[in-house]
C-alpha cells in the first residue's frame, strides 16, 4: 500500500518546481491523436498513473469541477473497493456520454493508448491469473473469470497526426521522465519498481480515506464477492463524500 505523502505540501513543491510544465511538456511530445471515442479502453478500468499525474489531476479536480466531487468520490471508492470482483466497474471519470470529464489531465497511459503497432501492443499478462488464485486461497474471494480472462484489445482507431505508430522503446522513454518526476515524492527504488503507479481512483482513496479504511478492502470485496452486497462500502462511500478538495 502506497503511504500517503501530506497532499498539499507535493502540489506546494510540484508547483514550486515547475513539474506540472514539465509533464505537461512530455504530453505535449506526444501526437495529436483522434479516434472512434467508443469508449471501450475507459470501461475497461482505470489505469495506472504516476503521483505527479495524480496531483497534476488532483488539482484539475479541485479547481475546475467542484459540482462534480461528489460523483468522483463516491464513483471512485466503489472502483477502489470492487475493481476486482464487479467487472462492471469502469473507469470513474468516464462520463454519461461516454467522454472523458478529466480530458485534460488524463493520465499517460491514456494519451498513448493505440499509438503502439498491433506487434508492439503487449498488454501482456496482467498477473490476474495469479492474483485470482492469491485472494481464492487466502481470502475465499472469487475474482471474477470475466475479468481474469479479459484483455484490452489493441485498438486500430487511433488515428495520429504523425501517420506513423511509436517505437515501444520511445514510449517507454518518455514514461521514465514522468517517473523521474516522482523520485522527489518517493524513495528512487519504489518509483522504480512502479510503486508510485496505481490508477486515479487510487491515489485519490489514498489522499481521502484513512488507512484503516483502506485495510478493510478484503471485507467490503468479500462481502460483495459473497452475498453481492455493498453494505460495509456504504460506510466508507458516505465518508469518502465529506471530503473537501
Ligand atoms: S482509443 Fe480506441 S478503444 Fe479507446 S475510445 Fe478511442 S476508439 Fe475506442
Ligand atoms: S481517465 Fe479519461 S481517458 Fe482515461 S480511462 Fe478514464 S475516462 Fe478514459
Amino acid at each position: 500500500m502506497l503511504q500517503p505523502v501530506e497532499l498539499y505540501s507535493a502540489l506546494g513543491k510540484a508547483d514550486q518546481n515547475n513539474f506540472f510544465q514539465e509533464l505537461q511538456k512530455i504530453y505535449d511530445s506526444l501526437p495529436q491523436t483522434t479516434c472512434a471515442g467508443c469508449a471501450t479502453c475507459c470501461n475497461w478500468g482505470s489505469p495506472p498513473a504516476f503521483f505527479i499525474e495524480y496531483l497534476n489531476m488532483y488539482k484539475y479536480l479541485r479547481d475546475n469541477l467542484k459540482d462534480k466531487w461528489t460523483e468522483f468520490l463516491e464513483k471512485s471508492t466503489e472502483y477502489y473497493y470492487l475493481e476486482l470482483v464487479d467487472p462492471k466497474q469502469k473507469c470513474p471519470f468516464l462520463n454519461s456520454d461516454n467522454k472523458c470529464s478529466i480530458y485534460p489531465v488524463r493520465p499517460f497511459t491514456c494519451r498513448s493508448f493505440g499509438l503502439l503497432s498491433k506487434e508492439d501492443f503487449e498488454t501482456g499478462d496482467r498477473g490476474l491469473q495469479q492474483l485470482a488464485k492469491k485472494y481464492w486461497e487466502d481470502y475465499g474471494i472469487k475474482i471474477a473469470d470475466e475479468l481474469v480472462n479479459s484483455e484490452l484489445p489493441w485498438c486500430d482507431k487511433v488515428v495520429s497526426d504523425r501517420g506513423s505508430y511509436i517505437p515501444k522503446v520511445d514510449l517507454a522513454g518518455l514514461a521514465v521522465q514522468i517517473a523521474k518526476l516522482d523520485y522527489t515524492f518517493f524513495p528512487q527504488e519504489l518509483v522504480d519498481q512502479e510503486g508510485t503507479l496505481l490508477s486515479y481512483p487510487a491515489h485519490l482513496m489514498n489522499t481521502v480515506l484513512g488507512t484503516g479504511a483502506r485495510a478493510r478492502k478484503i471485507k467490503v470485496m468479500k462481502e460483495f464477492s459473497d452475498f453481492g452486497t455493498k453494505n460495509l462500502l456504504s460506510t466508507f462511500i458516505e465518508k469518502a463524500r465529506t471530503f473537501q478538495f
